[in-house]
């Protein structure tokens, strides 16, 4: 089988590339001093000469959005670049006013880099293009029922990074791992707030089919998508609607589409100006970004681990894939296991894992307590307690709400709610004792090795105990008292 030929949809290879704008976490805009977080301030009260672009108005560059954008380079598997340089790219667009757009052209803050993904198993690499610096332009919104629109300009000015990826995609999981992949780099990068509902991550998808693998198809380009799920869904709809529209007839016409989640499709919204109708230049009210080595080495040393890092450490304890990607969600969650790991021992990491992505993770989406509480929390004393088997899994689960909201060590909260298993061998031997009196005919099936008979006779010291002594202990001391 040809490599491409796993991709075939009806007989066509279909091609994906994506480019996210990820809004930089800066204290203020890219080129102005004015509060850069607009969530929940009122329209057009977060703006200043600059972001009206009015007559004569310098932009100066924010020193933290290139600051982030450096991190973010390093996160791509990329190094920023000594040299890069803004440029005007014109549009006419109501929420502009300046009617060009600040971006990066030729020479981008970071060229090259990739992404590492794993899909059904397998492993792939998507490679970085580019990614570029940019201001954000306004908001349009068109009030239904009137005959005007209205222009909110607290969103413009807002620093972008434009990661652009290479065609190197093949399929819808393909396309979600991607933008997954890239969402935890910004976040352990620690470059943006990754909001995907406030729009802080929007994917533009780039999807095209041809029936010979050599040769790119004519693309469609279904623009801010905020959700993996709507990148996954809108890149399925695209190769469908595509080998449809081809196997009918039909073109595929370079355009602009946008995906309406109601009906789950995409639909067209204009077609797709060329890169020359932008006509870009070099700004000249901004000089050349020019960075020295030791810039970029003091940057470089100040990451953060990156999710990959996590995944190796978290690999030695044998965990489900699935239980480590729940793990590496919230960072200092990932954090917080692996020093723990360091700390103690791979036994109780595991035992820490187990919990933090089973029942604590529970806790957490129900709403019944937050991350930062839960690391505060005594987990030495609850997975020791576990691993030394002083406690059951059940009842390290009936010990967790208290021990998160309380504070209270692990062992306390045990003690008080009767929790703790019995492991003292004199207690465990007395309780035998008593079970093997009442039951002597199980008890002799024993003798005459007939196993499955201990099953009944652990339930049995189980029940008499209350559920509290050690089973694995009741069992060793059943076979050594009969003798077999
Ligand atoms: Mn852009």
């Amino acid at each position: 089988m040809a490599d491409y030929e796993k991709y075939l949809v009806d007989g066509y290879y279909p091609t994906i590339g994506i480019e996210c704008h990820v809004q930089l976490k800066t204290k203020t805009k890219l080129f102005a001093a004015v509060d850069n977080d607009a969530r929940d301030a009122a329209p057009n009260s977060l703006v200043s000469h600059i972001c009206f672009g009015m007559p004569g108005a310098l932009p100066v560059l924010n020193k933290e959005a290139l600051q982030l954008a450096m991190k973010a380079a390093f996160a791509l598997n990329s190094v920023p670049q000594p040299f890069s340089k803004f440029d005007r790219k014109h549009y006419f667009y109501p929420d502009l006013p300046l009617g060009y757009q600040i971006s990066q052209f030729d020479e981008p803050i970071v060229l090259g880099g990739h992404m590492d993904i794993t899909v059904d198993g397998e492993a792939l690499r998507v490679g970085i293009t580019r990614a570029h610096l940019e201001a954000d332009a306004g908001k349009s919104t068109h009030p239904a029922g009137k005959d005007y629109s209205l222009v909110d300009l607290n969103r413009a000015g807002t620093p972008l990074l434009e990661i652009v990826s290479e065609p190197e995609m093949h399929s819808a999981a393909e396309a979600r791992a991607y933008v997954q992949e890239l969402y935890l780099a910004m976040k352990y990068a620690d470059v943006s707030d990754v909001d995907l509902y406030h729009g802080n991550m929007r994917f533009d998808v780039n999807v095209s089919v041809s029936k010979d693998p050599a040769k790119l198809g004519t693309r469609s380009e279904t623009k801010n998508l905020n959700s993996f799920k709507s990148v996954e869904k809108a890149v399925d709809y695209e190769i469908k609607r595509q080998i449809t529209l081809l196997e009918d007839g039909g073109e595929v016409v370079q355009e602009t589409r946008g995906w309406v989640d109601d009906e789950q499709k995409t639909i067209s919204q204009r077609t797709k100006e060329n890169a020359h109708d932008y006509r870009y230049f070099p700004d000249p009210d901004l000089p050349p970004v020019v960075l020295e080595e030791e810039t970029i080495r003091i940057v470089e040393e100040s990451m953060p681990k990156a999710p990959g890092y996590y995944r190796s450490s978290f690999a030695e304890l044998k965990l489900d894939s699935s239980q480590v990607e729940t793990l590496l969600y919230e960072p200092r969650v990932a954090q917080y296991l692996d020093e723990f790991k360091q700390d103690t021992s791979a036994e109780l990491a595991r035992n820490l894992a187990n919990l933090f992505s089973g029942p604590v993770q529970k806790l957490v989406i129900d709403g019944e307590c937050n991350w930062s509480a839960v690391l505060d929390a005594d987990w030495e004393g609850l997975t020791s307690l576990l691993t030394e088997n002083k406690i059951s899994s059940t009842g390290a689960k009936e010990v967790i709400p208290d021990m998160v909201k309380e504070l209270k060590s692990a062992e306390d909260i045990a003690n008080e709610k009767n929790l703790m298993q019995v492991s003292d061998t004199g207690a465990i031997e007395a309780i035998v004792d008593e079970v093997l009196a009442a039951n002597p005919k199980p008890a002799d099936d024993v003798r005459q090795g007939e196993m499955k008979a201990i099953g009944f006779l652990v339930g049995q010291v189980m029940k008499a105990s209350q559920g509290k002594a050690n089973p694995q202990m009741a069992k060793e001391i059943i076979t050594k008292k009969l003798g077999v």
